[in-house]
């Protein structure tokens, strides 16, 4: 920044300089991101830890900003990628407290825990397998456990985006769930699947409601209700019904 007078601050921007009193908070925040050596430092974690895989951090962003869900899972999918939560393995370090996972109660081998590697996630995981699979039919990876899956601008481009919404909302269900205390372990898994289920059929009754409104049913029935897998829409009733 530059003091060319006694009231008068400019910030260049290449050749250009801008006065910074009138400039807006858009304008200061790109510059920002031009001059600043941004530190990420999610990115070599996730790179160290999938060292053979081939991480395109665009569409893994995109899935983030996955426009099909609210903005809470959006903003816990980010807490995931930014490695910006609490969990069992980072207080271990930090306190020496017990590295036990809150879920499962066995111990966390690192922080990617919860997402990747949690027995009982898995077993959420894999009963949702039937429903995400004749959505976009995929075996499980661990690249998407931790991502999503990669979506180029392809045929396949819609159920992609469909299973990564409902693989999202699992995500989302585990982690506000995780710390809740079930008598067994079956009962977890049972109690999360359900609530991840109602999460689900509220939020496309929401979606719908939205959709009714805007006259954009078409566009919602094209994104959601894709072979009639997780609802379908009754022409007679005017209504939708679910399937899950
Ligand atoms: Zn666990």
């Amino acid at each position: 920044m530059i003091n060319y007078g006694i009231e008068t601050y400019y910030i260049e921007k290449g050749e250009d300089r801008i006065e910074l009193k009138g400039a807006s908070c858009k304008t200061l925040y790109w510059i920002y991101l031009d001059k600043a050596e941004i530190v990420l430092p999610w990115k070599p974690k996730w790179e160290y830890h999938f060292t053979n895989l081939e991480i395109n951090w665009n569409l893994v962003w995109q899935n983030v900003h996955n426009n099909m869900l609210q903005y809470k899972v959006q903003s816990k999918l980010w807490e995931f990628m930014n490695l910006n939560f609490i969990s069992s393995f980072n207080l271990n370090r930090m306190y020496n407290t017990s590295n036990l996972c809150l879920q499962c109660k066995m111990p966390e081998e690192n922080i990617f825990h919860i997402q990747i590697y949690c027995p009982i996630s898995k077993r959420i995981y894999e009963k949702f397998f039937p429903l995400l699979n004749a959505i976009f039919q995929i075996d499980f990876t661990e690249k998407e456990f931790a991502f999503g899956l990669d979506i180029p601008d392809w045929e396949n481009q819609k159920k992609e985006k469909l299973r990564n919404y409902v693989f999202s909302i699992i995500k989302y269900t585990i982690f506000k769930e995780r710390c809740k205390i079930q008598t067994s372990n079956e009962q977890k898994i049972e109690s999360i699947f359900n609530k991840s289920k109602q999460f689900i059929i509220k939020d496309l009754k929401l979606g719908f409601e939205l959709a009714k409104k805007k006259k954009s049913l078409t566009k919602f029935k094209e994104n959601f209700l894709i072979k009639n897998i997780i609802a379908q829409y009754r022409e007679d009733t005017k209504d939708l019904v679910f399937n899950i």
